[in-house]
């Protein structure tokens, strides 16, 4: 038991692997597109029929039950540039291992499905390559305008409709109706290590504020102009790096989290006074009202920078991902199907997004975790067990043969 699906997993792996042993699959790459393409002949070998809709997510489907809608069990293929190879894909895998096993069972007659069954790799989970993250399941679930989507570019230039097109999965398809959605995914924190625990049911995620800031200077002669006459784009911007450092320090430790993840100097030359520098800065915290004083605190911050004169600061985008619970419902139904199996669980909330985090808002959506050594990921040395993996795949095979059985009418969560 169990090796078949560590099999897969290392030849997936392999597909964009980097040398230090994790994987490069920004999403709508070559790499990206091999690895879909390598899923869909999986799908093939094991009866799931591949269906691509127009925001590019990937779906193998079972039918059962004739005009029912579908549980949607997945994640995402799509990577950070260099990333783990457990972050998505893991997910994505194991809900296709569960797919085959349960219809094993449908087929010896041990389960009868009220509903049918979609494994899925939403597209662009990561935002990259291209922002927003979220991207196929917010188009999916109604967030995103598909349209919209399409035209968006990278650094480069290139839309993500020539993207997928390049990549192989512009989709016209119709995408399979939800009637629940359930992920597992690696934790990306320490808590199931540390406790020695199997399994996390998410019962709620952080509440997250992202912006995309700009701050203006003036472009001039490093060697040539007097520094009162300096409008230098790189002093504010970096005045705002650490005012994001700093915000963390006005809480309790581990209430916010804080960074500036992207950082561009233009024009980038070392006998230039920086004219523009466009950063990235991203809050986060379990409780709402630390992440709106931390809110507030930055604009403060930003006012103060802009305010002395030397350079301007514009926010260009601004979004706040709320803190939502996923269905109570959805929890006891997988803490049950997790106790038959014998593993342990606990319940937790995701500081990360995922594609859940989308549908719970739509459909009743259980959201699971497995163990990540140390925490780590968003990063090459990203590592889960073996016994870990498949621990995963059992609870998800439970808790999916649950989803399909049983009608969750429920709430579907809340704020
Ligand atoms: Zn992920």
């Amino acid at each position: 038991m169990g090796e078949p699906f560590l099999a897969d997993f290392a030849a997936l792996s392999r597909i964009g692997a980097t040398p230090g042993g994790g994987v490069d699959r920004q999403a709508g790459t070559a790499e990206h597109g091999k690895a879909r393409r390598w899923l869909v002949e999986w799908f093939g070998r094991h009866g799931l029929r591949p269906v691509v809709d127009r925001a590019g997510n990937l779906f193998g489907t079972v039918e059962w039950v004739p005009g029912r809608p579908y549980v949607l069990a997945g994640s995402h293929l799509d990577s950070q540039p260099t990333a783990g190879r457990f972050d998505g894909a893991y997910g994505v895998l194991a809900a296709a291992h569960a797919a085959v096993s349960l219809r094993r069972e449908v087929e010896a007659g041990d389960l009868v499905p009220a509903r049918n069954l979609a494994v899925v790799d939403w597209f662009n989970e990561e935002g990259a390559r291209f922002s927003p993250s979220l991207m196929g399941s917010g188009v999916y679930c109604g967030t995103l305008d598909a349209d919209a989507v399409l035209a968006v570019t990278d650094a480069r230039g290139v839309t993500v409709e020539e993207a997928l097109r390049d990549s192989g999965f512009a989709g016209t398809g119709t995408p399979p109706a939800a009637a629940a959605a359930v992920e597992i995914h690696i934790e990306q924190g320490r808590t199931l290590e540390d406790e020695g625990c199997a399994i996390g049911v998410v019962t709620g995620n952080w509440t997250a504020r992202k912006y995309a800031i700009t701050v203006h200077g003036d472009q001039s002669h490093t060697g040539a102009t007097h520094m009162a006459d300096r409008r230098d784009a790189l002093v504010g911007a970096s005045r705002l790096v650490l005012a994001a450092r700093q915000l963390t320090g006005s809480f309790e430790p581990g209430q916010l989290l804080a960074s500036v993840g992207r950082f561009t100097v233009e024009p980038n030359s070392p006998v230039v006074v920086p004219a523009r520098v466009r950063l990235d800065v991203d809050l986060r915290s379990q409780e709402p009202d630390v992440l709106e004083k931390a809110h507030q605190q930055l604009m403060a911050e930003i006012a103060a920078v802009d305010g002395d004169g030397e350079v301007r600061v514009s926010i260009d985008s601004a979004s706040v991902r709320p803190s939502t619970a996923y269905p109570l419902e959805g929890v006891e139904l997988a803490e049950a199907a997790i106790a038959v199996t014998g593993l342990s669980s606990r319940r937790m909330l995701t500081m990360a997004g995922h594609d859940s985090v989308n549908l719970k808002d739509v459909v009743p959506t259980v959201m699971l975790f497995v163990p990540s050594r140390n925490g780590i990921s968003h990063n090459e040395a990203e590592y889960t067990a073996d016994a870990d993996l498949l621990n995963g795949v059992t609870a998800l095979t439970s808790v999916t043969e649950r989803l399909l059985a049983i009608d969750l009418a429920g709430d579907l969560g809340g704020t």
